[in-house]
């Protein structure tokens, strides 16, 4: 069986990649969305252990500690970190897995995963993004101009990703962020591809 692939999705926050991830959690089977740990506190409506796994900045200390992260920053003064086990267990399972992470989070990923592809996920300008914030309605204004002085940051980064989305009209997101999802199991991820060859060459059955 081919594996799912892993997909990272990174942008400046409120450019659509909760939206993106949720579509792509609806309509592809076997897909793992990679719940990261913060010590920002929940948003209403955010549950722990589904859109995050919400801990004391203690604990994130800990687990850095043990060496528990993938990868981890430090974003909009608040700690996110990715989980390695779970990860790993999802990728042996043949699963599509998901990452919604800073750009940090997405050189800590590729480094490790180098197969992994990675999608910038953009509005067509700052106003937009600023309209999206404030109409979501998670965030006070504070924290809005705050998020919005890191996108420029982000974007300086743009040019690391394999695809770029311009999240204007959202059906046209939501289809573009499929086909690059479905293209996944048949793109280059060592393994299979080296195995396949040493198998063919030696003429077993995969
Ligand atoms: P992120 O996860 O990147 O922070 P969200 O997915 O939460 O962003 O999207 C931010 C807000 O913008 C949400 O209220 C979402 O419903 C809305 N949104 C997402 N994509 C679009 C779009 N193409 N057009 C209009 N609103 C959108
Ligand atoms: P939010 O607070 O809006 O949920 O997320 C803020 C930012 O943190 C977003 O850019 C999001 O992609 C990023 N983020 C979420 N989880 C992780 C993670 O595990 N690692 C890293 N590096 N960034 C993360």
């Amino acid at each position: 069986m081919q594996k799912g692939g892993m997909l990272i999705l990174s942008g400046p926050s409120g450019s659509g990649k909760s939206t993106l991830c949720k579509h792509l959690q609806e309509n592809i089977p076997h897909t793992y969305f990679s719940i990261s740990t913060t010590t920002r506190s929940p948003r209403d409506g955010e549950i722990d252990g589904e859109h995050y796994y919400f801990v004391s900045q203690e604990k994130f200390l800990e687990d850095i500690k043990e060496g528990r992260f993938l990868e981890w920053a430090e974003v909009h003064k608040n700690y996110y970190g990715t989980a390695l086990a779970p990860i790993q267990e999802a990728l042996e399972s043949n699963q599509l897995v998901l990452f919604d992470v800073d750009v940090q989070g997405h050189q800590g990923i590729k480094k490790h995963y180098p197969f992994a592809r990675s999608v910038f996920v953009s509005t067509k300008n700052q106003q937009v993004l600023k309209e999206r914030l404030e109409f979501r309605q998670t965030d006070s204004q504070e924290t809005i101009e705050l998020r919005l002085m890191h996108t420029y940051r982000e974007m300086q980064h743009i040019s690391e990703f394999d695809y770029l989305i311009i999240n204007d009209e959202i059906e046209r997101a939501k289809e573009a962020i499929l086909c690059i999802a479905k293209s996944l199991p048949y793109t280059q991820n060592g393994e299979d591809w080296s195995s396949l060859c040493e198998r063919w060459l030696k003429n077993l059955s995969v």
